[in-house]
């Protein structure tokens, strides 16, 4: 097989014409269940100031410390490729005031996002995520409802081997408490951690609850849990996320352990996490970050979101749902250029109607054209050659029924219309 000259960046993909379609459909089921409950779109650069990613997901985070295209415009201002979208909506929202009149306010914005990670099955340097926060909530409905959203986009997509995992990461009144214990266990096994976590971990010691590294995995296990060290307040909110999960029908898991990579997150996070794709468990993250717009220059409005993994998700929606590829409703077979040129404006005037049509603008022969038909999928063909043109009718073949019906040339465009809009099927 050829190779181009130069060939994708590594980490990157293309998404084919095959696997498009179920993105599509992903997309459209996502939108429509944003839309149902008062999410409205909106879409933020791809790029974004350096500071922004640094001061909101955190110096500490591998994603700051590593995984981040940054680099000088021209003219030196140091930018970054988005990668994760909350910090943009954030900015957004402050920017355009938009907490002046209500500061409730629903989001969503699906795109591509860019970590230069190690790439992997499931792990990419340009991934896709779905995106979702809410704004000006500080109740723990917020939680809930983002927390059925995911489930229920999963359902409606035939992913039903997930899990919920929830935990609760506190706020800056209950963390000392933890963070002391925390830093107690991490003086002892100092020797076991990685380089990056041993610069961690008086700086951030949350962070090395997260590290990937199996030695500190390992080193980890003992660790406190922050769930037990919450506050009244973060532990009533957890109890009424929880109790209302319950009420709701949604399966859940309290686990201890959930912590997530970003510095902004309070109180609630959440993962779901699937069996199906191996190693990259998690399909979707997401959590409370009631700080995070205060810090950022703005008012001190609660928030909090979610992140679906769009890749990992179409992966998980491809093992059980065929991509749906939509075949053409028509192939015209034209034999000869006059014909050829009748069957473009046929083809033209019925794609213009909404009647998908495919031809082949070569010459190639009745016998060519007809196997290019079948391999589309075609249910009928309209042939037209020389004979045709003198005798003033043309041929409709049904595919299925292998029956056929003769059309005036004058009326083919109308009686096609008739035919595809009418949806009759025993019209031959
Ligand atoms: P995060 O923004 O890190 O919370 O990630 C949210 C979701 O995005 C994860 O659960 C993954 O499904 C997905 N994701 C994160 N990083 C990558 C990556 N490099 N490649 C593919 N998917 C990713």
């Amino acid at each position: 097989m050829s190779q181009p000259d130069i060939q994708l960046i590594r980490g990157f993909k293309d998404i084919l014409p095959g696997e498009t379609e179920l993105w599509q459909l992903i997309e459209r089921t996502a939108i429509g269940l944003f839309e149902d409950f008062g999410y409205r779109e909106i879409r933020i650069p791809i790029m974004e100031k350096t500071e922004l990613f640094a001061r909101s997901i955190g110096e500490d985070t591998d994603i700051v410390e590593k995984e981040m295209y940054t680099f000088a415009d021209r003219k030196g201002d140091q930018l970054t490729l988005r990668p994760e979208a909350t910090a943009s909506i954030c900015r957004s929202y402050i920017q355009h005031k938009m907490y002046a009149q209500d500061p409730v306010r629903k989001f969503y914005t699906i795109g591509p996002m860019f970590r230069r990670e190690r790439p992997q099955k499931g792990r990419y340097r340009q991934f896709y995520q779905i995106d979702a926060e809410i704004f000006g909530v500080a109740a723990p409905y917020a939680d809930v409802e983002l927390i059925l959203l995911l489930r229920t986009l999963f359902e409606r997509l035939n992913v039903t081997d997930t899990t919920a995992h929830v935990n609760s990461l506190g706020c800056p009144a209950c963390r000392p408490r933890f963070k002391q214990a925390l830093s107690a266990l991490l003086a002892e096994a100092a020797s076991a951690l990685c380089s990056d976590c041993l610069r961690r971990k008086d700086r951030n010691p949350l962070r090395v609850m997260d590290c990937k590294v199996p030695g500190c995995r390992e080193a980890m296990k003992g660790a406190p849990a922050i769930i037990d060290y919450l506050c009244d307040a973060c532990s009533s909110h957890f109890s009424t996320v929880t109790d209302m999960l319950t009420r709701l029908g949604v399966p859940y898991h309290v686990d201890k352990q959930l912590v997530r990579g970003l510095d902004y997150y309070t109180r609630t996070a959440f993962e779901i996490q699937t069996g199906a794709l191996g190693a990259q468990s998690a399909v979707a993250g997401g959590g409370r970050y009631d700080g995070l717009v205060g810090s950022l220059g703005g008012p001190e409005v609660p928030a909090i979101g979610f992140a679906i993994g769009f890749d990992r998700l179409a992966e998980i929606v491809a093992l059980n749902t065929p991509a749906g590829v939509r075949p053409p409703d028509l192939y015209i077979a034209a034999l000869g250029e006059p014909a050829r040129k009748l069957a473009f404006e046929w083809s033209t005037a019925l794609g213009l109607n909404g009647i998908g049509t495919a031809m082949d603008y070569g010459d190639k022969s009745l016998k060519a054209q007809m196997k290019q038909a079948n391999r589309a999928g075609v249910g009928r063909v309209l042939i037209v050659g020389e004979s045709e043109l003198e005798s003033g009718t043309v041929v409709l073949r049904n595919m299925a029924a292998k029956t056929q019906r003769d059309i005036p040339i004058a009326a083919v465009v109308d009686t096609l219309i008739e035919t595809f809009t009418k949806k009759e099927h025993s019209i031959g």
